[in-house]
């Protein structure tokens, strides 16, 4: 059991510096020893093509276009799409009641080809090309003047809501930033003012002199369970040196990336034997055509399991006060080290 600072096994609650939230830490509740359990599910034997799948190659979707017989990546316009093109800017205030026009784009993102893989299963050099479908995306919507923010996340795994097992993701490009944005431009644009550096290089610094929540890391990024992590195996990826966004990374950088990303997503499969479900995605500088110096891109892991078979969820007093967990981060960093470990 590793506690930071003079907290002991105590509760305690800990600052995410990026969005200035609390979160609760009951790190006496984990007093028992872990029982090193693999609780092994059978592997779910998928085909390398579903003929029922609308994003495996060739296939017809629901509003009948028909996918190209792609051999790495496909993005398209997501058929029904949670954002319009042309939604107006009108703001309505009325009183309290205020709402306000939010145009935007939905695509998606395919993967691989493969019915079958995940991105813990892909070689590194195919992820590769995913990250290069990221930056690709990212420049040509943030070029349109209509886009403030460009947001990439995957949702894996039917325990978060993800219907289709064929491997992609999406990108939501909105006008303005959205909430989570938001905050952390608010955060790291004050941290700048004050400091002079960028608040997330500055944090990578002090987790790496600690060394107490590395997870593992290459020439390029670092793996790490954040401080104010929320899930019992939360993590972040960030850069080694100052990247505002995807329109930044260099080609070494996007290959290293791509290693970290199989790197992570291994360790996760590895931890219960089961294909891991999360929710991931990437924050990276608005859209807006400034600079945003005070911006690092950094990829989010939110994994909601606790065990193989046991979910954490986000209830009572989570969804009334402030999260709470009783794994501490350091020992979330711990398991997620050894889970590739000999
Ligand atoms: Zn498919
Ligand atoms: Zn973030």
């Amino acid at each position: 059991m590793t506690a930071p600072f003079e907290l002991g096994d105590t509760s305690h609650r800990r600052l995410n510096p990026l969005t200035g939230e609390w979160v609760l830490v009951s790190p006496h509740r984990m007093r028992r020893p872990w029982q090193g359990q693999r609780e092994a599910v059978p592997a779910t034997n998928l085909p390398a093509y579903d003929p029922a799948c609308y994003l495996c190659a060739g296939n017809m979707r629901a509003n009948g276009a028909r996918n190209p017989a792609y051999e790495h990546t496909f993005v398209f316009d997501n058929d029904f799409a949670a954002l319009s093109r042309d939604a107006p800017e009108t703001r309505v205030e009325r009183g309290l009641l205020v709402a306000e026009g939010e145009s935007g784009i939905c695509r998606v993102v395919c993967f691989s080809p493969r019915h079958d893989l995940t991105l813990a299963k892909m070689e590194v050099a195919d992820i590769a090309r995913v990250v290069d479908v990221w930056v690709e995306e990212t420049v040509n919507l943030g070029a349109d003047p209509m886009i403030g923010a460009v947001q990439i996340f995957e949702n894996r795994g039917e325990m978060m809501g993800c219907s289709n097992p064929h491997p992609h993701g999406q990108i939501w490009a909105t006008r303005r930033l959205p909430n989570e944005v938001q905050k952390e431009t608010h955060a790291q644009t004050r941290y700048l003012l004050d400091h002079g550096r960028p608040l997330l290089v500055d944090y990578l610094a002090e987790e790496l002199a600690l060394r107490e929540r590395i997870v593992a890391e290459n020439d390029h990024f670092v793996t790490l369970a954040p401080f104010w992590a929320v899930w019992p195996f939360e993590t972040m990826i960030l850069p080694r040196r100052p990247i505002a966004g995807f329109g930044e990374l260099r080609p070494e950088e996007r290959a290293a990336l791509a290693a970290a990303l199989s790197d992570l997503t291994r360790r996760y499969d590895r931890l219960f034997d089961v294909s891991f479900p999360y929710s991931m995605g990437f924050h990276q500088k608005p859209t807006d055509g400034d600079v945003h110096a005070e911006w690092q891109l950094h990829a989010h892991f939110y994994p909601p399991l606790l065990r193989a078979s046991v979910r954490k969820f986000m209830v009572g007093y989570e969804l009334l006060s402030e999260p709470q967990r009783d794994l501490t981060p350091e020992d979330g960093a711990d398991r997620l080290r050894e889970a590739l470990a000999g």
